[in-house]
């Protein structure tokens, strides 16, 4: 049994590799599909950007199903007084509820931060295929930087990883709005 189960994650671990690859793909595709995700990218940071205006640290998440917007929100958790709404949640409850369902597929979500562990937790329960961030978190980053619950073998799902769109940008408007604090 427990042979079995090493056996279905190895098979699942391959599958994510393989689709890993198809994703990164020729180089005309790949060139398309990062101006697409710099598109994106770009909505999230307005996004980060009307956050810090209201004194949230400045993160936008903006969740894409087949190339069409689901939704967009900034971290609100001065704003709501919530420990938990990051732009992440926010948007894939929002996508979710729009849906009619727990799940949230075929989609890709985009944030300018990668995500901390609880968000990366919700990508893998929303099921979401697709995770675009921009700048790493080397403080509590769950898409590989501390731990990678995104890819994670023992996991029933695991999403296929792009970072460093518009990673200066991203990382710039935290650095600014923690300088302005200081
Ligand atoms: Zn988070």
């Amino acid at each position: 049994m427990r042979a079995a189960r090493r056996i279905l994650a190895a098979l699942l671990f391959a599958k994510t590799i393989i689709e890993q690859e198809r994703y990164t793909g020729t180089a005309t595709l790949r060139a398309e599909r990062s101006v697409l995700d710099e598109h994106f990218m770009r909505i999230a940071l307005q996004e980060a950007e009307q956050a810090a205006a209201r004194n949230d640290v400045p993160i936008g998440a903006v969740l894409v199903q087949g190339g069409k917007v689901l939704a967009t929100r900034g971290n609100e958790r001065e704003l709501r007084r919530d420990p938990t709404a990051h732009a992440e949640m926010l948007v894939i409850r929002e996508a979710a509820t729009a849906l009619g369902g727990w799940r949230v597929p075929n989609a890709t979500l985009y944030v300018t931060l990668e995500p901390c562990p609880m968000c990366a937790g919700a990508l893998v329960l929303a099921r979401i295929n697709h995770l675009v961030y921009g700048t790493p978190d080397p403080k509590s980053g769950a898409a590989g930087s501390v731990v990678d619950l995104v890819r994670h073998p023992a996991l029933n799902h695991r999403l296929l990883v792009t970072h460093g769109i518009l990673a200066a940008e991203c990382s710039e408007i935290l650095q600014r709005f923690f300088t302005s604090r200081r």
